[in-house]
């Protein structure tokens, strides 16, 4: 029978500790989160941030901007932010519109409150294998996840389906600094199913129906879903046919209640290490 990989429960736990941990302090961890335009999902995203944040005792404010604001005025913020004691973590809701240079505004932010990891500075230190002072949240979720079920990727064969720079690319590196062998696959991937089968631990960040025919997997291997949408019914699902492919699988995270609410314990985790991180500095120690 598979075993649920269960992140609603590991998020509490951890989020229980954090605020242990938070309740004894005088000075309170913060965040500060920019969003800009009406997109409905980051609006809830950011909200849904928010919230977590005020449970547990961390500071947080949402910064809103309407969606023709100018890349100037997104830059003033952020250097504001990054002078501001007061903020311990920054991050800026993506996507952002059209007219603004994600990669400028991303990079403008201090790394030592870039809390999403997502700076040229923390990205080049995970890809050649440093510290970053924070790692993505949705990567370092899955695999906070996967240690509490006392599995280890070493010498497993991960495959990851998506590339893109918040999930796909920083997982596939955070998987082969622990020793996983991994093989990431895309749009432009020929016979996918054949390389699926292969998988020890397969894990799909696409948003799109990915995973629905048993014959894609290896029996008893371990299936990671990150995607999130919507099916023809409005209803919230995952890449994978969860009730088919949890036939096979040894464990398997469900949509939702499996990497969604990892991406947020380790968003609030990062949160508290940076500010534990700039006390540390200012203090010397
Ligand atoms: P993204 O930037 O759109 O990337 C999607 C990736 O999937 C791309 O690399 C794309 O390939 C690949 N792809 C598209 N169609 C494919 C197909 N048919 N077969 C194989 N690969 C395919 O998305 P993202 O931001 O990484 O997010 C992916 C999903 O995860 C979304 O559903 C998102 O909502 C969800 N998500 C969930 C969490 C969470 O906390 N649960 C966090 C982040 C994201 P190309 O590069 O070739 O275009």
């Amino acid at each position: 029978m598979t075993i649920i990989l269960d992140g609603k429960k590991l998020r509490d736990k951890l989020l229980d500790g954090l605020k242990l941990k938070i309740d004894k302090l005088d000075k309170k961890p913060s965040l500060a989160v920019i969003l800009v335009g009406e997109d409905a999902a980051s609006k809830i995203y950011v909200n849904n941030k928010k919230k977590m944040a005020e449970k547990i005792g961390i500071n947080s404010q949402i910064i809103n901007y309407p969606s023709d604001i100018k890349e100037d005025k997104l830059l003033e913020k952020i250097e504001e932010l990054n002078a501001d004691d007061s903020v311990n973590a920054i991050l800026v809701q993506l996507p952002l519109p059209k007219h603004i240079d994600k990669f400028k505004i991303i990079n403008a932010i201090s790394p030592l409150k870039d809390v999403d990891g997502f700076t040229s500075e923390n990205s080049g230190k995970l890809f050649s294998g440093q510290k970053p002072y924070a790692y993505p949240c949705t990567p370092k979720g899955i695999l906070l996840l996967l240690d509490e079920y006392g599995i280890n990727p070493e010498g497993k064969h991960v495959v990851v389906i998506g590339r893109s720079n918040i999930v796909g690319k920083p997982l596939a590196v955070m998987m082969l600094n622990r020793n996983a062998t991994v093989t990431v696959c895309h749009s432009k991937t020929k016979n996918l199913a054949e390389i699926t089968k292969t998988a020890d631990i397969l894990i799909s960040a696409v948003g799109e129906k990915v995973i629905e025919d048993s014959s894609m997997m290896k029996v008893d291997s371990i299936m990671v879903d990150v995607g999130i949408f919507k099916d023809e019914n409005g209803k919230t699902r995952g890449d994978v046919n969860f009730d088919e492919i949890s036939k096979v699988t040894s464990y398997i995270s469900p949509v939702p209640g499996g990497v969604g609410p990892m991406t947020i314990a380790s968003l609030m985790i990062n949160t508290f290490e940076l500010f534990e991180l700039q006390n540390k500095r200012s203090s010397g120690t």
